[in-house]
């Protein structure tokens, strides 16, 4: 009989399932409280438990999502990378970045990427598969068992969040929950390549999550070049949707920017991502690529980072720019993914 992992469901499921079983419902809770409060997953700590209850669950349930981990520190601490090797072998990475009093978890969603952008580590790896509910929510559970409590989680990780929709959005329940990991939904972010299909079910769904759109280029022809998903996700049409989701909601719009020399840093482009971020009254997040021997691009200079900014600042577009962390262990952005090429 295989196991069921109760964090793939939500509490009144696992009430239902350990009923079935003949077992009090307010168990369930019990464990749900053991687990995403205290971060316990062995049954046999869980003291409140009779021991009868315990050894029958046992027969019948599982936490552990993963078969190994490997922990990997940065050299300046900045950052975390997890190596996550999942019960089927495949493997994932996710990575806590400390903040001063709080940390940051970007988790992946599928076991590689589909969307294979040009730029990006995930995508040359290619897709293995989508990762189900209780492997995003152990991610999160990991970090906090590891000593990082985690109060903001972004899907920056491996894979297309809007391409596993569902599990990423029950996940994500669980995350925001009272009685999961109870963060606050202004605290995770879900990082899109511009999937129509899944921001109109964002707005079918009401679902008032923040949403950071990586652009790529804002030119179509000049995007089609490095972001394949061009082709059947037009830009053009991907900021009409998207400006009917901020519409339906307050929460300010991220546009993350690689730069990539040569390819998307001249002043026009600039000013077209400029143009693109005053339509949707957003914000630009310049993240300067992050380079790696399969990627056949680099990134701009330091000084020319300061240019760009400048030059959205002439157009009065709030900008950020995202410094690289943990670059030397692979774990920035569209770093993941290093383990399934060794
Ligand atoms: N699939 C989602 C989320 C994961 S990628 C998405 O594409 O939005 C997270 C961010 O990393 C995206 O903004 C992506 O454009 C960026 N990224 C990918 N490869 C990168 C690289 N080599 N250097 C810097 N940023 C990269
Ligand atoms: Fe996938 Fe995002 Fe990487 Fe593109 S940038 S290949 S969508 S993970």
């Amino acid at each position: 009989m295989s196991l069921i992992n109760p964090l793939s469901l939500t509490l009144p499921e696992f009430e239902a399932q350990v009923t079935e079983w003949g077992i009090k419902p307010f168990v369930a809770r019990q464990i749900f409280r053991w687990v995403y409060q205290s971060a316990v997953i062995d049954l046999d700590q869980m003291t409140d438990l009779s021991k009868s209850v315990r050894a029958e669950l046992k027969d019948r349930i599982t936490l552990e999502s993963f078969k190994a981990v490997e922990v990997v520190p940065s050299i300046d601490h900045s950052a975390t990378k997890c190596v996550v090797t999942l019960t089927d072998g495949k493997m994932i990475e996710c990575v806590v970045l400390h903040e001063k009093t709080y940390n940051t978890l970007c988790v992946s969603s599928q076991c590689g990427c589909p969307v294979d952008c040009k730029f990006c580590l995930t995508g040359v790896v290619g897709f293995k598969r989508n990762l189900e509910v209780h492997e995003i929510v152990s991610q999160v559970l990991l970090a906090n068992r590891r000593g990082f409590p985690i109060t903001n989680v972004v899907f920056m990780g491996m894979g297309e969040p809007l391409l596993n929709y569902d599990n990423v959005f029950k996940a994500i329940d669980m995350i925001n929950s009272e009685t999961g990991f109870h963060l606050s939904k202004r605290n995770i972010t879900v990082s899109t390549s511009g999937y129509l299909a899944g921001i109109k079910r964002l707005i079918a769904d009401e679902r008032h999550i923040n949403l950071a759109f990586s652009v790529g280029n804002a030119n179509p022809t000049k995007r089609a070049r490095i972001m394949p998903i061009e082709l059947r996700n037009p830009i053009m049409e991907v900021a009409k949707v998207l400006a009917d989701y901020q519409r339906q909601h307050n929460r300010k719009l991220t546009l993350e920017y690689t730069l990539l020399k040569g390819q998307n840093d001249s002043e026009q482009d600039i000013r077209e991502l400029g143009n693109l971020a005053l339509y949707l009254n957003a914000k630009v997040n310049l993240i300067n690529l992050n380079p790696h021997v399969r990627i056949p691009f680099t990134p701009v200079s330091s000084s020319y980072l300061g240019v760009v900014r400048d030059l959205l600042h002439r157009q009065k577009v709030p900008v950020t720019i995202r410094f690289r962390r943990g670059q030397e262990i692979s774990a920035a952005c569209g770093q993941l993914g290093e383990s399934h090429l060794t």
